[in-house]
């Protein structure tokens, strides 16, 4: 996203993973997308100034069990950078999805993309190599990859990724046929439920609008030996007494980038070789999307 809000235009060079490599770009289903993780905003300007319609929901919460328990699955020391927890009473959500607005945004870059992983940054000369393509020679490089991938392809700089530490997360997406006007979040700190949080939203695509979607977030460090943990989502939505009928559609993801914690203290002094540091990733800082405009504008 961060790259995205700062327009490139037809000199720019656009380096991704792959074309859906941001959380942001959704999943596809019926002709729609739907976003990979519950992603609520406390104020409405940034979805109009994403060209999109702001839908304000009231949102009721739950709490089963302990915080405690939240926080030992979790394996943080406290809740207050877990999403989930930043949310109370009321929140924006766009109409169609952050996918749409994301995808649209997307289609309109003037710049040249390519796709691959970065094998090298020399920061010395400006010069860096993406998969089998030729080497490439930057002037300045704005970095919205996540900071720790950054630092392992720098050459000739100190290693710093063993500061920035994330918390990994699987995230079931369960679509449901069952129309939801508000946002209702589960806090799930008791033994019986794996997941830590469960989120359903409103489906607010007019294809979609009978259907609900609940995001199972369930930590994976605690449970990767296991596995299983599509089932494990499913169990738990059922214990709550969400899935009155099998859910339409259930997706899987993995995020390696749940929770961020650490310091960046090792990439000051990047700006030297002409490196900038964007986004929630690329700044290694809990920015949600409103915020990741505010740093842009800032900037
Ligand atoms: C579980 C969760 C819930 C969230 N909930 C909210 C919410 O409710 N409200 C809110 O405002 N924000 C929320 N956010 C944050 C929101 O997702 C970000 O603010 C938004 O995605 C913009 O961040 P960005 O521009 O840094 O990242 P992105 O747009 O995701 O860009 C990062 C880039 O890094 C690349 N990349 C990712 N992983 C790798 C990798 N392993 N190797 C190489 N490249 C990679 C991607 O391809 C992508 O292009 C949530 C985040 C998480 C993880």
């Amino acid at each position: 996203m961060a790259t995205l809000l700062n327009n490139p235009g037809s000199e720019d060079l656009v380096i991704d993973i792959w074309e859906g490599g941001s959380a942001l770009y959704g999943w596809d289903i019926l002709d729609a997308c739907v976003d990979r993780l519950p992603l609520l905003v406390n104020e409405s300007t940034c979805i109009k100034e994403l060209g999109g319609e702001p839908i304000e929901t009231n949102i009721i919460t739950e709490f089963h069990g302990v915080e405690e328990d939240i926080i030992k699955k979790l394996g943080t020391t406290d809740l207050s950078s877990f999403w989930p927890f930043k949310f109370v009473k009321k929140a924006y959500l766009p109409e169609g999805g952050w996918c749409n607005l994301f995808r649209r945004k997307i289609s309109k870059i003037r710049g040249k993309r390519v796709f691959g992983e970065i094998k090298y940054i020399d920061p010395e000369a400006r010069e860096l190599r993406v998969s089998w393509w030729k080497k490439l020679r930057y002037d300045s490089l704005l970095n919205t990859l996540p900071l720790d991938y950054l630092m392992k392809k720098l050459r000739k700089m100190e290693p710093v990724e063993d500061k920035l530490k994330s918390v990994p997360l699987f995230i079931g997406s369960l679509i449901l046929r069952s129309r939801m006007d508000e946002v209702r979040i589960y806090y799930l700190g008791k033994k019986k439920f794996s997941s830590v949080t469960i989120v359903h939203l409103p489906l607010l695509t007019p294809r979609l609008q009978d259907f609900s979607i609940a995001y199972v977030i369930i930590p994976y460090i605690a449970y990767r030996n296991q596995g299983a943990f599509r089932e494990k989502a499913l169990s738990d939505a059922k214990k709550l007494g969400l899935l009155n009928k099998e859910p339409v559609f259930i997706r899987g993801y993995f995020e390696k980038y749940g929770i961020l914690h650490g310091k960046v203290s090792g990439s000051a002094g990047l700006e030297r070789y002409g490196i900038t540091l964007a986004g929630r990733l690329g700044k290694w800082k809990e920015l949600g999307i409103c915020d990741v405009f505010k740093e842009m504008r800032a900037e």
